[in-house]
Order: C-alpha cells, then sequence, then structure tokens
C-alpha cells in the first residue's frame, strides 16, 4: 500500500506550536502515515531581514520534531541551497519517494500566493496542497483545479516566528509558544537577540 506523507516546508526561524499543531492535525484529518518538515535553503542574497543560518534552523526543527515517530526533517533545501521553490522541493522528494502520495501543508497565505504561480500544474501533479486557515477563514479558491486543495482549520494559528523573534529581541518570554528544546537552542546559540535582524 502507497504511503500518505505530509511535506510542511518552512523558514522555521524559529519552529513553533502553530506549525506542529498544523502537521499533526492535517496528519490526523488525511491519515497521513508521516509528516516530512523540510527547512528552507539560504537565500543568496540579504532579503530585508537576515535569516538564521540553515543549520540553526534545521536544528531547531530536528529538535521539535524528535519525540514524534510520525514527524521527520528532510534537508533536500538545505543542501541544494539558494532560494527555495516549492517545485522543487515536490519534484525531489517525489524521486526519492515515489510511491508515496505527498500532501503540501501550507498556510492558507502562502498557498493564495502559491496558487498565482506559474507551472502550477506541475505542482499539482505532484502533490495535494491542504492550506491550514485560522477558524472561521474562508479560503478563496479562485482558479484553483477541482479537488487539488483542502482547508483545514488549526487552533494556535496566532502564534508566528516573527512574533517569536520579536519576543526574543525584547527580552520577552517565548515559552509555550515554541517547544522548551527550542527555547534552549535559541538561548544557547544567543538567535534574535538583535531586534535589527
Ligand atoms: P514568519 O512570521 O517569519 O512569516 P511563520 O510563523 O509564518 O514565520 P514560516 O516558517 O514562514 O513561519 O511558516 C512555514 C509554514 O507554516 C507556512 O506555510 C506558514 O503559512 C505556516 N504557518 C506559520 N504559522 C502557522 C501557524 N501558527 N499555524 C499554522 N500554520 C502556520
Ligand atoms: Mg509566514
Amino acid at each position: 500500500m502507497h504511503r500518505k506523507i505530509g511535506v510542511m516546508g518552512g523558514t522555521f526561524d524559529p519552529i513553533h506550536h502553530g506549525h506542529l499543531v498544523a502537521a499533526s492535525e492535517v496528519a490526523d484529518r488525511f491519515s497521513l502515515d508521516e509528516v516530512i518538515f523540510v527547512p528552507t535553503g539560504q537565500p543568496w542574497q540579504k532579503s530585508e531581514r537576515e535569516v538564521s543560518p540553515a543549520e540553526d534552523r534545521y536544528l531547531m526543527t530536528v529538535v521539535a520534531t524528535a519525540s514524534n515517530p510520525r514527524f521527520s526533517v528532510s534537508r533536500v533545501d538545505i543542501d541544494r541551497g539558494g532560494l527555495t521553490y516549492t517545485a522543487d522541493t515536490l519534484a525531489d522528494l517525489h524521486a526519492s519517494i515515489p510511491d508515496a502520495e505527498l500532501f503540501f501543508i501550507t498556510g492558507a497565505d502562502a498557498l493564495q500566493q502559491i496558487l498565482s504561480w506559474r507551472k502550477i500544474d506541475e505542482l499539482f501533479r505532484y502533490a495535494h496542497f491542504v492550506g491550514v486557515t485560522r477558524p472561521g477563514y474562508e479560503l478563496a479558491d479562485g482558479h484553483l483545479p477541482e479537488g487539488s486543495t483542502s482547508t483545514v482549520e488549526v487552533p494556535a494559528m496566532a502564534i508566528s516566528s516573527s512574533d517569536c523573534r520579536a519576543r526574543v529581541a525584547a527580552g520577552r518570554p517565548v515559552w509555550y509558544l515554541v517547544p522548551d528544546g527550542v527555547v534552549q537552542y535559541i538561548s544557547k546559540r544567543s538567535l534574535y537577540m538583535d531586534p535589527g535582524r
């Protein structure tokens, strides 16, 4: 029987309980065998904000997911390097696990952007898309191929990495927003201390 695998791409700077709850909810809803978290590659150029080193983001993701036997972390985007395109992520995962049915999990905001891309048909060939939303939010589904996307409501949507970084920079707590091991990792590596980042 082919396996159903969730793919949760993200910068994970840092990973937080919103990401973990989203993965868990979608896994339950679609009876997924596994969810693979895929931290994005390092942008070559500075964008508006400097992203933390890929290895730090990768290790925080490993720490956060280690206790769940159905969660794992892939290095495909980090090892490819540069900006990550979802088409590349899905093509690489499809090549390494060709018989799996892939479910790409993303925030509804990001899903709206993905749906405005070129080569959208290519994306839908590799995966079913699941947009996670705040309770009560309706995804405007415009021009989506029939049956290619679903939405799942997630209760912890108010947590964001930007808020976690701002909290650390201001000396405020991130306990219970991110897993304990991630709080400790942030402190050990002095991440997010500079408010300019
Ligand atoms: P930032 O605040 O820097 O934008 P983020 O919290 O959105 O970070 P990302 O790593 O950019 O985190 O997100 C990875 C994926 O998880 C994206 O698809 C995003 O939409 C989704 N996501 C982010 N926060 C939540 C949340 N609280 N609940 C569910 N999904 C989330
Ligand atoms: Mg975001």
